[in-house]
């Protein structure tokens, strides 16, 4: 599982390469045409304080609705855009739009950091570094309202041009997100030599975690560690009240999952946001 860096920009996994087959061309070219078409939008999801209601920040997700009004997950579409060349362009316009939706909240009190996911393609040259600072000049958006996601597979997936990426832009003033921690193989003190200020628990331990005994351990022994090496922890995929009850155990936590809060539309965002602020004037 290595990633590998082609003089063309395109960026592949090779344990992937032998499953290109026929629909993977087709949907090369869907995209294509998605990004000429702007079939892509954004939802958002917000990440909560340990009290699970004051918003910490929004996680930009990308959507993708086809003419005949189905989505497509971005599970499934983000490792073929890998595989053709055309993250960069879907990271760019990703960046771009959230920046966008941004600068029309600024001071509206919606968000106080917005993030966004990275692929393992984005570390392998300055592309994305060079596009941050641009847009950061462009846009009425301060760095250290941005954080970066990149899952844990990507930061070792090129080392030395994964640790390259995130210092510079680290040194932009954006703060490193590890999304998926503990899928793979990393340890906290690898990490520990990067600039990480957050560390997302791999969803599917805490989705496990009503079944499996031991995983509440393991998640609040990685918050501990993570906290000794200055990062904050964010446990995603709360599911029930189960779990949130848990969870909020660790003071520190950020939280995040459908039990407290689907991804949404900007609009649907905006009705929450003020319904939320109507209820609470209502209180005494
Ligand atoms: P991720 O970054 O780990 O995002 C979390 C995924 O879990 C999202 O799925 C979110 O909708 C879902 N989720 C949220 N709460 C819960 C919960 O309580 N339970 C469960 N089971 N799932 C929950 P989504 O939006 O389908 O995205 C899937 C993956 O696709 C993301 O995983 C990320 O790796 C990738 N992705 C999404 N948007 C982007 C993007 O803009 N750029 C890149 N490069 N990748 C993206
Ligand atoms: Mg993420
Ligand atoms: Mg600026
Ligand atoms: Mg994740």
């Amino acid at each position: 599982y290595k990633a590998k860096k082609q003089a063309s920009g395109f960026c592949f996994y090779s344990m992937d390469y032998e499953r290109s087959s026929i629909q993977h061309i087709q949907l090369n070219d869907k995209i294509r045409n998605a990004l000429a078409k702007n079939e892509f939008s954004l939802h958002y999801q917000p990440i909560f304080e340990n009290d699970g209601r004051t918003v910490y920040s929004l996680e930009a997700l990308i959507r993708w609705q086809q003419q005949d009004g189905s989505y497509i997950s971005p599970a499934l579409f983000i490792p073929v855009a890998e595989k053709a060349g055309l993250i960069s362009s879907i990271t760019q316009w990703v960046i771009h739009a959230a920046f966008t939706q941004l600068e029309i909240w600024q001071d509206s009190g919606h968000y106080r950091h917005i993030q966004i996911n990275l692929s393992a393609c984005d570390l392998q040259n300055d592309g994305i570094v060079d596009y941050l600072k641009e847009q950061l000049d462009t846009f009425n958006i301060n760095p250290n309202q941005v954080i970066l996601e990149i899952t844990e597979s990507a930061m070792i997936a090129d080392i030395t041009l994964a640790k390259n990426a995130l210092r510079k832009l680290y040194a932009l003033g954006i703060t490193l997100s590890v999304d998926d921690f503990g899928s793979g193989y990393t340890s906290l003190t690898m990490l520990s030599d990067m600039p990480i200020k957050q560390i997302k628990i791999d969803a599917q331990y805490v989705i496990e975690m009503s079944r499996k005994n031991n995983n509440f351990a393991i998640i609040s022994s990685i918050a501990f560690l993570a906290n000794s090496i200055g990062a904050k922890v964010v446990i995603e995929g709360i599911e029930n009240q189960k779990v949130l009850t848990k969870v909020s155990t660790l003071e520190t936590a950020l939280l995040q999952g459908h039990f407290l809060s689907q991804p949404m539309k900007a609009e649907q965002l905006e009705q929450m946001f003020s319904s939320t602020i109507k209820i609470m004037s209502l209180q005494p």
